[in-house]
């Protein structure tokens, strides 16, 4: 048997915490229990938010942290092509359509629908996008790009779901909702999910899937946050026949208030407590590992 590959894959868009230390450390501890290997992934796909000295500063962190990892590490903005090749193959199954509403203009749809009927919201809470841009005819879309007017491309859901049939996880960890072992996938809930824009080749649900099976990653361990994201994962593995990983989503960390850690607050920032002349075992000691 080949040995387990495990992950911790940040996006270089601010300095670590706490949090990431956790994930970072579980991932490590995991795959040495297991004789596994630890791969390193920066996620830098958006480039409006990433910067060269969030990643450096990355790399410093978790070598003072103990953490070896294999390199050369994958960086996403590197390997746009992949992404596109998985995107060209749903779009050859006929399962992406541009949509070209800013956000405030999907925002005011859902208000003007909401004021008759609750509209549904995907499971981080943002309303589902009601479809319109599937509607529009091949003419229309052309006029539309041709116009260099902005878009993004989506999935069209029912499409997808009608090819696959039904289909689950194995979640070594546990969900929001106590969710664990095999969990019955529900991409449903996203509605048309974006898989790319017109200035970016892809989407971090796109890219995240492409990367696991390019780097033969057999275990995500990852946040809670990412549990339900997991459907839509799944769902890509499926479409592109792509081989399935484990999961296992862990609890976030919560600062004393009982906030979630944010890429902001330096309190909990690995470089602040490092300053202070913190240790990297009193790290492991706060964070429970
Ligand atoms: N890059 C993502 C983040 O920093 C994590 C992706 C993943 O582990 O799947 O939140």
């Amino acid at each position: 048997m080949p040995p387990p590959v495990f992950r911790f894959a940040p996006s270089p868009n601010g300095h670590l915490h706490l949090g990431h230390a956790y994930s970072a450390l579980l991932n490590a501890d995991l795959a040495r229990q297991a004789d596994g290997r630890l791969l390193l992934r920066i996620e830098d796909i958006d480039a409006t938010r990433c910067r060269p000295e969030y990643e450096a500063a990355i790399y410093e962190d978790l070598a003072w942290l103990g953490m070896a990892w294999e390199t050369p590490v994958r960086r996403q903005s590197e390997h746009f092509a992949s992404y596109r090749r998985a995107l060209d193959r749903l779009s050859a199954q006929g399962l992406i359509y541009p949509s070209f509403e800013s956000r405030a203009e999907i925002a005011r749809m859902v208000a003007e629908r909401d004021a008759n009927m609750a509209w549904p919201r995907d499971p981080d809470g943002a309303p589902l996008y009601p479809g319109t841009a599937k509607q529009l005819s091949a003419r229309e879309r052309e006029a539309l790009t041709a116009s260099g007017a902005p878009y993004a491309l989506r999935l069209d859901m029912a499409a997808a779901l009608a090819s696959v049939g039904p289909f689950d996880w194995t979640e070594d960890g546990e969900g929001p909702g106590g969710e664990t072992g095999i969990v019955t996938a529900r991409p449903e809930a996203w509605g048309d999910v974006i898989l790319a824009r017109k200035d970016t080749p892809a989407s971090y649900h796109l890219a995240v899937v492409v990367d696991d099976a390019l780097q033969g990653v057999t275990d995500v361990v990852r946040g809670q946050d990412l549990f339900w994201a997991t459907s839509v994962h799944r769902l890509l593995q499926r479409l592109l026949d792509l081989p399935a990983p484990r999961y296992r989503h862990h609890v976030l960390l919560r600062d004393a208030a009982g906030a979630k850690l944010s890429k902001s607050t330096r309190a909990t920032g690995l470089r602040e407590l490092r300053a202070e002349g913190v240790t990297p075992a009193e790290v492991r000691r706060r964070i429970g590992l």
